[in-house]
């Protein structure tokens, strides 16, 4: 019998994404799989009904799509009434929010659902790259980040000459400059504006200027930790360098910040003071903004706010949603890596705990907690030894994908 694949509508209500597009629905029913897509799901991404039927999908009801499905795919974790109407034996798949809620984890282990979490993937391990959901949107919000800046900015990005006079290019700088941030730069530099970047990570030099941007340099001495990731600041280096930043924040038009730690709220890098002596008129856009705060002082998730001073903060947590179509066309590719890696030789789904990959991206299978960090916070014993234990580099991606998961 052939494995059964669902795409749910997602039911948050600034989530336009879709998990799995036309595309790889055509490739999943090639590869012997059948897909029940729920109606309209695709919508918000500009794919059709008609797209999937085209594409071989079948279009049903949400009770179908969830009852027959062997594997759920989604974009955010689903409410309860839809993780409540998961059976044994069926697997989900998506930014479950699996180490920020881990009692619904349990509650899926409970009822034998298989979890697979795509903030707990180990993004280090070269064979995940095609299942790495953090990098595909975190490129698509950083590109969309600049556009988002431009759009809110009062004045050109370019260098105008005409015959009425010139106008300055706008400066950008972009805090942060891991996957998002150098996004975020190639647009800005697209556009015309001139640009820098900073980063505590002294590997993203030589990133920013292959750009052709400037790389601010940093007085952190080495704020690179593992697995390419940055390490968290002491407070004396943070107060350093809030202050170092200051000052280049005061001469920028707009500021761009994507910083994240991995298992740390996001660090704080436009205080207050830097925001009140901003130009009237700057941009400020986190992209790292929270309910547990962001990079920039007063930025609210999902929130533009223009202060007294006119500064206007955009919380831009969600950006990838906002490029439906391309993050959702991007997703659907990770998603199809997943699957296939699922698959066994003899065509059925089997999901392998002592996988390197699996070990880390399923939150739960068996009716057991796989993930070691989900364990932990669960307050569970940790699995017999002979199970594979994540380095200290995967134990990272993690906590960073923790961090992100309101993305
Ligand atoms: P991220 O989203 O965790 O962080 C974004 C950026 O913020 C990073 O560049 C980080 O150094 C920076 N940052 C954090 N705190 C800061 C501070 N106080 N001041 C200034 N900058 C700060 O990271 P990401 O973009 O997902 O990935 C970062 C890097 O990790 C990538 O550039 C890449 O080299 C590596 N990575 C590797 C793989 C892989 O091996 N497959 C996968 C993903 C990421």
């Amino acid at each position: 019998m052939s494995i059964v694949v669902s795409a749910l509508k997602e039911e948050q209500p600034h989530e336009k994404r879709v998990a799995i597009d036309p595309d790889v629905t055509k490739r999943l029913i090639k590869a012997g799989m059948k897909v029940l897509i729920e109606k309209g799901a695709g919508v918000a991404s500009y794919y059709s009904d008609e797209s999937y039927q085209k594409a071989g999908a079948e279009v049903v009801d949400r009770q179908t799509a969830l009852s027959q499905a062997n594997v759920v795919a989604v974009i955010n974790l689903p409410s309860d009434a839809t993780l409540d109407a998961l059976k044994s034996g069926q697997v989900v798949l998506g930014l479950l929010s699996s180490l920020i809620k881990p009692e619904k984890m349990q509650q899926l282990a409970d009822k034998k659902v298989s979890a697979l979490s795509f903030e707990l993937l180990p993004r280090t391990i070269s064979r995940a790259q095609t299942m790495d959901v953090l990098s595909s949107q975190s490129s698509v919000a950083g590109y969309k980040a600049g556009l988002v800046a431009s759009d809110a900015y009062s004045k050109y990005f370019p260098m105008m000459i005409t015959a009425a006079g010139t106008v300055k290019p706008a400066k950008v700088l972009v805090l942060g400059t891991g996957v998002a941030g150098l996004q975020a730069i190639g647009t800005a530099k697209r556009l015309g504006a001139i640009v820098s970047g900073y980063d505590v990570r002294p590997a993203s030099k030589g990133e920013v200027e292959s750009l052709g941007a400037t790389f601010l340099t940093s007085s952190v001495s080495n704020g690179a930790g593992s697995g390419g990731y940055a390490r968290a600041l002491t407070p004396e280096e943070t107060a350093a360098q809030q202050k170092e930043l200051a000052g280049f924040i005061a001469d920028n038009d707009i500021v761009i910040t994507t910083a994240q730690v991995p298992g740390h709220k996001p660090p704080l890098m436009v205080t207050q003071d830097s925001v009140d002596n901003a130009k009237p008129g700057a941009v400020f856009v986190d992209l790292a903004a929270s309910e547990l705060g962001g990079n920039i002082a007063g930025s609210k998730p999902d929130e533009t706010v223009v202060t007294d001073n006119q500064v206007t903060i955009i919380g831009a947590n969600n950006l990838a949603s906002e490029l439906s179509n391309s993050a959702s066309q991007l997703y659907a590719k990770n998603v199809q890596a997943v699957i296939n890696a699922m698959v066994d030789k003899d065509g059925n789904l089997a999901i392998d705990p002592k996988d390197d990959v699996f070990s880390g991206l399923t939150a739960t299978t068996n009716g057991e907690i796989i993930n070691a960090r989900l364990r932990e916070a669960l307050k569970l014993d940790p699995l017999p030894t002979d199970e594979p234990a994540k380095d200290a580099a995967d134990e990272k991606a993690d906590q960073s994908a923790e961090s992100k998961g309101a993305e």
